[in-house]
């Protein structure tokens, strides 16, 4: 691991919490021309959500953008064939290193969900996940509680079972499925209202007790904010 080097691209926020990207040093300097930002796909049949990266060149906007990791891929792979597509080893679809990237055929079995989503909270997932270089990189960062709570807009993407995109949208903080609060976790709600709400600020939202609890030492200053923030600005009797 000796003079080993990654690249965390802070995101906008999605699914309730700010998401950061992981990249390998070498696609560092992507971000000279390409904005970054999230997108979320949510299935429409119910199989839960997928947080993607989204990079565009600044030069040309938005339209001109690609999903990273297909961009990435492409970038030192070449071209994507047809029936094929792009999947992220580990699940976890910030971590756009190469060495996480693998090329799978484009129609899964019929037997898998068009998302692929990892139960929520598993006991066997979770250490190999908190050994994961995203966890580790993100558990490291110094988080603003309060910059997490900044409303950006978030663009969803809508698919039926055949993987078809049915509807296009761009909702002001819309949130519908959550991903677990806790920075490295990337567990996600496979149904609306799946996880816990925190009783105290009733904003954010927790795979299970184990992520509230370590997040609590960072949330609890935001939490505080909020209910003197309720308590002055509010009148009582509302
Ligand atoms: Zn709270
Ligand atoms: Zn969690």
């Amino acid at each position: 691991m000796a003079g080993f080097k990654l690249g965390i691209v802070r995101l906008g926020r999605a699914c309730g919490k700010v998401k950061y990207a992981l990249l390998d040093e070498r696609d560092i300097s992507l971000v000279e021309n390409y904005a970054f930002e999230t997108r979320v796909d949510i299935d429409r049949d119910g199989n839960g959500a997928r947080i993607y990266v989204y990079i565009f060149d600044l030069q040309r906007g938005r339209s001109s953008g690609h999903y990273l990791h297909e961009f990435v891929w492409e970038k030192h792979c070449g071209e994507i064939c047809a029936g094929w597509r792009v999947a992220h080893k580990n699940y976890i679809t910030m971590d756009n290193r190469m060495e996480n990237l693998i090329l799978v055929p484009d129609a899964p079995p019929s037997s898998t969900p068009c998302i692929m989503t990892e139960p929520p909270g598993e006991p066997s997932n979770k250490s190999n996940r908190e050994q994961s270089l995203y966890w580790l990189a993100v558990q490291q960062l110094h988080l603003d509680p309060f910059s997490e709570h900044f409303s950006e807009p978030v663009k969803h993407k809508f698919f039926n079972c055949d993987g078809e995109i049915v509807e296009n949208e761009v909702l002001e903080d819309g949130c519908i499925y959550y991903e677990c609060h806790y920075p490295p976790c990337t567990n996600m709600e496979r149904h609306i209202r799946e996880f816990s709400i925190c009783g105290r600020c009733q904003e954010v939202r927790y795979c299970g007790a184990y992520c509230q609890q370590q997040d609590w030492p960072v949330h609890k200053l935001y939490c505080r904010e909020r209910r003197r923030y309720q308590i002055t600005e509010r009148p009582p009797d509302r």
